[in-house]
């Protein structure tokens, strides 16, 4: 070592000025998904920008003062340098659509919408997982449809993890500080310019949070970021880790985000009409807006019908566990005084966050649902699992006829399709199509692209991919100083030239529930097949385990086991650090991706839906999206097993049902090749694949989906109850508030008797009596439904009918009648129901209240 300290500086280039718009492009998130940006970045110096981890700004700072001036003296650089330029400027001058007008608008309207995480690109590390890469792409979707959207997170010091896998198999997780200034980042400005800082309190003490912005095409992304001189050092750290901490950690993480977000929205002069909360970590801004209204002198109970009026949320986890749940003793401290400032008590605060999962715990889906009126799961067969899961909420109202809903989740396509296929389509059917992502027919035009040309784009995109995988394992191993002939053993297979061998590919969160290690249950057979010395197959896997969850990080290691295992050696190759950018080589680069899942845990997912957009082909467990988007030609399903039977017998089942898929389907159907250098019927399913999945799980389609069913009647029913000083709020709160009082008291009978038959064409006659307890005759209705039993006894109705309220009473009570005419004969079944019911209600059920005679 030479004596004394070595000083460092950086000499950053000066951009020359015909370049100069250079730094806008790299301050404008745009470039995740515009790869002509991204290529004025790498065409100047390749290996700089994958040292700098693809981060224009990044790049921007350390590139050779040379290879500018080059660049800006090179025509051919300078002219797609301007063409890129005015497609620049002519996106960001687009206007929204028609149909999105009619719903939305964009003058008056905002659509904030705050999540934990943000998944936008690899050189943003503030993501984990699926949920943020939605969040992203639901960003990103926004900004393409011109809606007018305004996005909040946290700017985590370290984000989340980097992983190594070490040469036992053991994941290591390392945080790394970012420079904020390496970030495509500003500190946002107010009206006046001046740099926006918030604060939220907490007993003893004031956390201050300042804000940065993100541009994410037209709009923006504003994260909140705790790490300031002027707070204490527990408090600078809260925004230090995705997810991390401990429990007192994570709900200041989700005051900052709630309450801090809600206050960084004001700060900067903005004012939303809906407020979407993506999952519940952000669900504290129902709290902070009826705060905001009790100040201004309303009461909560109004306060909060004011709020939930306008609010959408999103739940994306089908566990009770999965839940972020607060103990009730840290929720008393942090909001001791908060509570004081809405004007209710400790144990109505509580109430709140109540949830049948933990008497003790403060829910956060359970205060998310009760702070809003128009709730979804993110695909059919979540949003059903979350309203039996959900329906203590709305106690007497049957699962079904609940309010949550679903939007099933979408991917951006120009994020996520190959900019290959981008050129092909660009080729085949003109720049159009990329208007064309709502509308099914258009996509028949896959059946236009000649077989070879789709093979070879296919065989193209696998070259890419598995030379990416190579250098990634080579230097993983490499660095685990494993010897070089063992390393050529463990990679041999995945050279860009060996696109001949079927490549199944497995890249995901290892959470437990997506039993990762599903196909190795039996490892004879598996070695048969991999092992083929005529079909042989690869296997590849990549993906992080949060560093608490031990159980997923045993799946590491087992695949860790087979992967060296000499019997297995280069068949099966295990990645490190999945993040973006190695997702975009898999999910374009394998032809099969594989997801196993224990049904029905898969609130959605959306790598398949990447892949299958590239056409790659499914082959995964009907659970999520693909119990949609499957339709028997496009990709391969596993029938799952509900959790009815026990884990053993399911995972057994599933296994056996995977490999006699891959054995006797996919293997085969692959490496028939009747004179072609391809399988024709691949390319077909390949075909049909990108055909049914481009137009339905694109994240046009999902925004388009929450724009018409949830925004747009968020924003009216926001309007009404804010209208006239919130007259509405104040009345439906006081009506609510009769209603929960006399419910109990009330009561419904049958008066007339039943007749058993009746005559085609003869009326059907039914009358109710009530006792309404004090509530008045229009404060409720009464239903008849009409419909037949199933083959398994159960009700299956047809229609609906309102009973009317008839002038004279019964006995002081109120008597409610019905005749009608039944459009169909044979024998029927008919049920009575008594409800609370208000025309201003948001959903028609909302109140929980129902009594069946
Ligand atoms: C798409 C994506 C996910 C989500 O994958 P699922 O299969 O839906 O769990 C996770 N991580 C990364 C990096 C992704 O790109």
């Amino acid at each position: 070592m030479m004596p004394g300290t070595l000083y460092s500086i950086e000499v950053q280039p000066k951009i020359p000025q015909a370049l100069q718009r250079l730094e806008e492009l790299a301050n404008n998130l745009i470039y995740s998904w515009d790869r002509q940006i991204r290529g004025m970045f790498f065409r100047l110096d390749r290996e700089l920008w994958e040292r700098t981890g693809h981060n224009p700004k990044l790049f921007l700072r350390r590139i050779d003062q040379r290879k500018l001036e080059e660049a800006a003296d090179d025509p051919a650089y300078m002219q797609d340098f301007a063409k890129v330029i005015s497609t620049y400027d002519s996106y960001l001058k687009a206007k929204s659509g028609k149909v999105v007008r009619k719903l939305i608008n964009s003058q008056s309207d905002l659509i904030s919408y705050s999540c934990a995480e943000f998944g936008l690109h690899e050189s943003v590390p503030i993501y984990s997982g699926g949920l943020g890469i939605l969040a992203g792409d639901h960003c990103k979707a926004a900004s393409d449809m011109g809606l007018p959207f305004a996005a909040v997170g946290m700017l985590y010091r370290q984000g989340y993890f980097t992983q190594q896998i070490d040469s036992h198999g053991n994941q290591q997780a390392q945080y790394k500080p970012s420079l904020f200034n390496d970030l495509p980042v500003q500190p946002a400005l107010d009206e006046h310019g001046g740099s926006v800082q918030v604060s939220i309190q907490v007993p003893g003490r004031s956390i201050e949070l300042k804000v940065w912005v993100a541009r994410v095409g037209h709009n923006n992304l504003y994260l909140l970021d705790s790490d300031l001189a002027a707070n204490r050092e527990e408090d600078r750290r809260i925004t230090y880790q995705l997810y991390g901490g401990d429990s007192t950690n994570r709900l200041l993480q989700e005051m900052v985000l709630g309450i801090g977000g809600v206050r960084a929205k004001r700060a900067l002069g903005l004012a939303p009409t809906v407020w979407h909360i993506n999952e519940g970590h952000a669900a504290f801004q129902v709290l902070e807006r009826c705060r905001e209204l009790v100040s201004q002198g309303m009461s909560f109970a109004a306060a909060l019908e004011a709020v939930a009026a306008n609010t959408v949320f999103t739940t994306h986890t089908p566990v009770p566990a999965g839940h972020d749940i607060f103990d009730h003793r840290l929720i008393e401290f942090y909001f001791s005084e908060y509570v004081g400032e809405l004007g209710i008590s400790m144990e109505h605060f509580l109430s709140l966050g109540s949830s049948p999962v933990n008497s003790h715990g403060f829910n956060m889906t359970a205060l998310a649902l009760r702070g809003s009126r128009f709730h979804n799961g993110v695909s059919r067969i979540h949003g059903q699992v979350a309203s039996e899961m959900e329906r203590y909420i709305w106690p007497q109202i049957e699962p079904e006829e609940n309010p949550i809903r679903h939007v099933t989740n979408g991917v951006h396509v120009p994020t996520f399709l190959a900019n290959e296929w981008v050129n092909m389509f660009d080729l085949q059917f003109g720049g159009g199509w990329r208007t064309e992502l709502l509308n099914p027919e258009f996509w028949r035009k896959t059946w236009d692209i000649p077989y070879h040309s789709f093979w070879s784009v296919r065989q193209s995109l696998k070259a890419k991919m598995l030379e990416a995988v190579y250098d990634r394992s080579v230097e993983q191993q490499r660095r685990n100083g494993i010897s070089e002939s063992q390393i050529r053993r463990l990679t041999k297979y995945v050279k860009p030239r060996k696109t001949d061998i079927l490549t199944i590919g497995f890249a995901r969160r290892f959470a437990t529930y997506k039993r990762a290690t599903l196909i190795f249950s039996d490892r004879a057979r598996l070695s048969r097949l991999l092992n083929d010395p005529e079909r042989p197959v690869v296997l590849i896997f990549a993906g992080k385990a949060h560093p608490s969850d031990h159980p997923g990080q045993e799946f590491i290691r087992q695949i860790h086991i087979f992967a060296h295992d000499p019997e297995f050696e280069g068949r099966i190759v295990l990645l490190e650090d999945y993040d973006m950018a190695l997702a975009r080589k898999l999910v374009t680069g394998v032809d099969v991706w594989l997801n196993n899942p224990a049904y029905p845990l898969e609130a959605s997912g959306t790598s398949g839906q990447k892949a299958g957009i590239n056409g790659v082909l499914n082959l995964s467990v009907l659970d999520g999206w693909w119990d949609e988007g499957y339709n028997g030609q496009n990709g391969w399903a596993i029938t799952p097993h509900g959790p009815q039977f026990s884990p053993d017998f399911r995972d057994r089942e599933e296994a056996n049902e995977l490999m006699d898929v891959l054995e006797s389907e996919v293997v085969p159907l692959y490496y028939e090749r009747d004179g072609h250098g391809f399988s024709v019927e691949w390319i077909e399913k390949s075909k049909n694949a990108m055909e049914s999945l481009i137009p339905a799980f694109n994240a046009q389609r999902m925004v388009m989906d929450y724009v018409r069913d949830f925004y747009s009647p968020a924003i009216r029913h926001g309007q009404l109850l804010h209208a006239d000083e919130y007259q509405v709020s104040k009345a439906l709160a006081e009506w609510k508030h009769r209603v929960r009082e006399s419910w109990p008291h009330v009561r419904a009978e049958r008066l007339d008797l039943p007749a058993d038959s009746i005559f085609r064409d003869d009326t059907f006659k039914v009358k109710v009596v009530v006792d309404l307890a004090g509530l008045s005759a229009s404060d409720v209705t009464v239903d008849c439904l009409v419909g037949t039993l199933d083959r398994e006894g159960a009700f299956d109705r047809h229609s609906c009918f309102q009973l009317s309220h008839e002038e004279a009473e019964h006995d002081g009570k109120t008597v409610y009648s019905l005749s009608v005419t039944l459009a169909e004969s044979g024998k029927q079944c008919y049920k009575l129901r008594v409800y609370p019911y208000h025309p201003s209600l948001g959903q028609r059920f909302e109140t929980g209240a129902m009594i069946w005679l």
